[in-house]
């Protein structure tokens, strides 16, 4: 990954995916693990990933027909992405918990002294933590950061700077051009100790030198990472099966963020197409100017492809006009891609509402229909344990 900001666009997704697929099987087992300038060994597809600008069902199809021999390393990469976003879908209070958590760490900086300099310190570089201070910075210069610096960052900031973890995890979803609510929540409880139970990451100096070639060498990091306390896991929810559009039904197609792919989802006649668009719902805080431009530019690429550039666009406070707009053009049911826990599923939650709303006024009204893609549908309900054993059902 050299570019900072990428291109929004499905093509320039594609393109760096054919230009990675030689160095996907044994050179990304052998030096993926290395965080050097310009990221040589990863693919830096996230972005277009996050945003399903290129899918994960095509990724792992074109990883699998470029070496037939075996790309395990790269491939299991991939499908813990899929594991966990299933593994929050059957689980969603673990979002909105992390959401109150957030608003919390928030009130503390208020009234906490001291907490609000140290936060902002992390956040703007100027800790005196070798490493660290880069990291925060090439966060903020490029939206992107290799897995290592995420997993060495995250520990710093708990372990080290004692910083609450849900600070953090809201500083990388406001910057991180791929910035997800399952990965990157799920990811900041795994180093903390709140995913495995009694498990933490803790980052050192030795391994951060040895996987930076020794462009780094922190002093004074912490040398035990205690778990923090938290609630134990909610039991899991049956996984979503997705819903099946009436084929002779007037649709209303609304694209979001969530699935720019732009492939024909369904077969029902069109009536219209609209944008749900929330690029700012990642936190409560502003999120990043580079991250609402790529992803909003991601938004106008898959219109440019669905040859309908001029679609009206709804933002989270336009619900009701997004449903009138609906009943205007004709349209029986709005259909959607699924969008995963987070900020959009909150949207569609309330579309669904209104819809409702509306049918009891017109019976032969709305209906919100979220269709889920094979891939998810048939990963997601294999995300009840670990990694490990969700690997041994879809690998
Ligand atoms: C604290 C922390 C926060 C993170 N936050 C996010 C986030 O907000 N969004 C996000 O997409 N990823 C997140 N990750 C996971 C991972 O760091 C990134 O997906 C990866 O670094 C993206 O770079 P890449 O495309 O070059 O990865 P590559 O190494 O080239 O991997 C290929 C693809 O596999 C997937 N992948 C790789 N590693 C992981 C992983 N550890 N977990 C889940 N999927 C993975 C990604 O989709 C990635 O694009 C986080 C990890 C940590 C430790």
């Amino acid at each position: 990954m050299t570019d900072p900001f990428p291109l929004p666009t499905r093509a320039a997704g594609l393109a760096r995916l054919h230009g990675f697929l030689p160095r996907a099987g044994l050179a990304y087992a052998a030096k993926r693990n290395n965080d050097l300038a310009g990221h040589p060994h990863v693919s830096g597809l996230s972005p277009w990933l996050r945003h399903r600008l290129v899918t994960e069902a095509e990724v792992i199809a074109a990883v699998q027909a470029a070496h037939p021999g075996g790309a395990d390393r790269f491939l299991a990469e991939v499908w813990w992405r899929t594991y966990w976003k299933g593994w929050l879908e059957l689980r969603p209070a673990i979002w909105s918990d992390y959401r109150q958590g957030l608003q919390a760490a928030l009130d503390r900086v208020q009234v906490e002294a001291g907490l609000r300099a140290r936060w902002e310190d992390a956040c703007e570089g100027r800790t005196g933590i070798d490493g660290f201070d880069h990291w925060a910075r090439e966060l903020g210069a490029t939206g992107y950061l290799h897995n290592h610096a995420r997993m060495w960052f995250a520990s710093i900031w708990i372990f080290t700077l004692g910083l609450p973890w849900e600070l953090g995890a809201d500083f990388f979803l406001r910057h991180l051009i791929d910035g997800d609510p399952a990965s990157n929540t799920l990811s900041w409880r795994w180093v903390a100790g709140l995913h495995t139970p009694g498990k933490t990451y803790l980052a050192t100096a030795d391994n951060i030198a040895r996987n930076t070639e020794g462009r780094f060498a922190p002093q004074g990091l912490a040398t035990v990472a205690l778990p923090l306390r938290g609630a134990p896991h909610p039991a899991p929810r049956p996984a979503p099966l997705g819903d099946t559009p009436d084929p002779t039904a007037p649709a209303l197609l609304l694209i979001t963020e969530e699935d720019l792919s732009a492939e024909p989802v369904v077969a029902c006649p069109v009536a219209g197409l609209a944008v749900l668009s929330h690029p700012a719902g990642r936190s409560p805080l502003a999120v990043a100017p580079g991250v609402l431009a790529f992803t909003t530019a991601a938004l106008d690429d898959a219109l440019a492809r669905l040859a309908a550039p001029q679609a009206q666009r709804f933002g989270a406070a336009e619900l009701a006009a997004l449903v009138d707009h609906a009943a205007a053009l004709g349209a029986r049911q709005i259909v959607t891609a699924h969008a995963p826990v987070g900020p959009v599923a909150r949207l569609l939650a309330e579309v669904q509402r209104l819809a409702e709303v509306q049918r009891l006024a017109e019976p032969r009204g709305l209906s919100l229909v979220r269709v889920l893609r094979p891939h998810d549908r048939d990963a997601w309900p294999h995300a009840t344990h670990g990694f490990f054993r969700f690997r041994k059902a879809v690998m």
